[in-house]
């Protein structure tokens, strides 16, 4: 495998405080070699050891490569009629997820991976290098295998959500489809390489029971535990997050002030998902209070069809910035170090000697631009593994 220098860097952001200026870990002229997948050499542009191959930034920012912790990307079809209804003033309720249920499970394997291809390829040109992909378009055994077979093809960070709502066959059976659900669907799960289970606990989906049920059964299979909380109403999905030492809690859109210290006493990351906000005209998530109590934050996308048809990391830390009262830094911070810690993950998120050698150049000279700069296309190089993409 050849070396790799980076050099010619605007601002290299480590996101390792210490490492550099401030709590982005910022260094200036400085270069980076990866070797054999990983950061090799960190240090001054001028002390830059040899290597086989040299990329030039062009005085560009070097930030880590984005974790987006949170996307469903295994379903068929879309719902831009539903948007565009919900545009025109109709609340989003999550009815529509059984709407891409019925397609995924009339669409054939191909087509589902094509999908899954495609939009992974769109989240890595805009700087993810990391992408966690959720089943919970199947919700029969074999379709929530299947859905997680093909995640796997593209990303070890493969999530179980047999339980994001009750199907119509099961409407008014929901303690019959939690035993689906527990029993014979996880282990298909398992069989299939989920890593993680997660539950979409919320009025309508799986109540604070249902939810423990199935994270607890989840947890003694061998799969970490993250769960869907908080989205539409303050549930108890959060505290459930924190009693059972969830990895993330998801949405955390409507906290009371004891949720937020909860989450602040604790190792569960406080995942938050504006582009559904963004998407469903709804208010955003408390970042400022999550911050200022000391919670783990993390950004993540929520790439779905129905309520955040994004893959965009850059516009999700845009909008944490402007409608979330995040500083710059915080958001990249939980854009990178923040996934990777939702994801129980120390080897991505961070530019450091031993991290793995993902990372995205800016086509501009500071990060600040990302934020400063919405919509715009300003990731221009991205090295995933160590090799150019
Ligand atoms: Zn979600």
């Amino acid at each position: 495998m050849r070396s790799m220098l980076v050099t010619n860097i605007g601002e290299l952001v480590t996101c390792v405080p210490g490492q550099g200026e401030g709590p982005l870990g910022i260094r200036r002229q400085a270069a980076l070699v990866v070797d054999d997948r990983k950061v090799a050499w960190i240090g001054r542009a001028a002390d830059a050891p040899p290597a086989d191959g040299r990329v030039d930034a062009g005085g560009g920012a070097v930030v880590p490569g984005f974790v987006d912790s949170h996307a469903h990307l295994v379903f068929a079809g879309d719902r831009a009629g539903e948007f565009a209804a919900r545009m025109a003033g109709e609340p989003y309720t999550g009815g529509g997820i059984r709407t891409t249920v019925g397609a995924t499970r009339a669409a054939g394997d191909e087509q589902l991976r094509t999908n899954v291809a495609r939009l992974r390829q769109e989240a890595l040109r805009q700087g993810t290098t990391t992408m966690e992909i959720k089943s919970g378009y199947g919700l029969t055994v074999a379709d929530e295998a299947r859905s997680l077979r093909i995640a796997r093809e593209f990303s070890a960070e493969t999530t179980f959500l047999g339980a994001h709502v009750v199907p119509a066959e099961y409407a008014g059976r929901t303690d019959d489809y939690v035993s689906l659900v527990c029993g014979p669907m996880l282990s298909a799960a398992r069989g299939a390489g989920a890593r993680w289970v997660d539950v979409f606990c919320e009025r309508g989906a799986f109540d604070a029971d249902h939810s423990r049920a199935i994270l607890t059964v989840g947890a003694a299979a061998g799969l970490g535990t993250r769960i869907h909380a908080n989205q539409l109403t303050a549930g108890p999905g959060v505290r459930l997050a924190v009693e059972l030492g969830a990895a993330s809690a998801d949405h955390c859109t409507h906290l009371t002030p004891e949720d937020i210290d909860a989450l602040a006493g604790s190792a569960t990351v406080a995942t938050l998902l504006p582009g559904a906000e963004f998407s469903t005209r709804s208010p955003y998530p408390p970042a400022r209070a999550l911050l200022d109590a000391g919670a783990t934050v993390a950004l993540a996308t929520d790439c779905n069809p129905g309520s955040s048809y994004t893959t965009s990391m850059p516009f999700c830390v845009a909008l944490a910035v402007r409608e979330m009262a995040m500083t710059p830094a915080e958001a990249l911070l939980a854009a990178t170090a923040g996934g990777a810690a939702a994801l129980r993950r120390d080897d991505v998120g961070q530019l450091r000697v031993g991290a793995r050698g993902d990372l995205a150049i800016l086509d501009a000279p500071s990060f600040l631009h990302l934020a400063y700069r919405p919509g715009v296309p300003l990731v221009s190089t991205v090295m995933l593994n160590g090799e150019l993409v």
